[in-house]
């Protein structure tokens, strides 16, 4: 039932009584559900850097990982908060305790071996921004590709979703997400990072190892990396 009020409020985030999405969320007053596959929950009560982007994802249990990835998404985002001590680093979807795969929407996820984090944004006049500034639930605030960039997938790509608009007023914080990036990817437990081909450039990655575009049949990652684990 509480899942079913949390996915109402997700959708329908205009009511007032969900009107806390980005606020910070308190304590779990339930035990962690049992995991059969030995996932472990991702902190949800601010005792880390790290924050849902909305309260859905730990009151439905799509945040389950391994205990290596979550102790290596914690350490990236120490690292985070070290440089930049006004910052946490949002996650969404990772997996359910079950570790079952599919999980839908996602390709990918279920084993507790993947995450989606937000990137960073600021302002147009520089301030950064706390979360995701746009969205509902971490995702889709699309930092545009810049002019002359070539589409990675003309015409082809299946689940393509437009940009902002350019009347928005928050751009991508580069220096923020360029370290969240650099920072997950020198993680030995990370196996690569997914992202669009014009932040890997624009973040000083092209070419390298673990830096990879997650294809033409998966969501845009301009809004959010997609992080495997060992
Ligand atoms: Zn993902």
């Amino acid at each position: 039932m509480r899942a079913a009020v949390a996915l109402a409020c997700l959708l329908f985030v205009a009511l007032d009584t969900c009107a806390s999405a980005s606020a910070p969320l308190p304590p779990p007053k339930r035990p962690p559900t049992p995991s059969p596959a030995g996932l472990v929950p991702l902190p949800c009560d601010g005792s880390e850097p790290l924050r849902p982007a909305h309260g859905t994802y730990c009151l439905t249990d799509r945040h389950y990982v391994t205990p290596q990835t979550r102790d290596a998404i914690v350490r990236a985002a120490r690292a985070v908060h070290k440089a930049y001590p006004d910052t946490v680093v949002t996650f969404m979807d990772a997996s359910w305790p079950s570790g079952k795969k599919p999980f839908p929407p996602h390709l990918s996820h279920g084993d507790g071996r993947q995450i989606d984090l937000a990137l960073f944004y600021e302002s147009k006049d520089g301030r950064r921004l706390p979360k995701p500034p746009g969205s509902i639930n971490g995702y889709e605030d699309f930092e545009p590709r810049p002019a002359g960039e070539p589409d990675p997938c003309p015409g082809r790509w299946k689940h393509r979703r437009p940009d902002p608009p350019t009347t928005r007023t928050w751009r991508l914080d580069e220096a923020r997400s360029e370290l969240l990036t650099r920072t997950l990817i020198k993680e030995k437990a990370v196996r690569r990072v997914l992202i669009e081909p014009h932040l890997e450039k624009r973040f000083g990655l092209w070419g390298n190892a673990k830096a990879r575009f997650q294809g033409c049949y998966a969501a845009r990652h301009d809004d959010h990396l997609h992080v495997d684990f060992n």
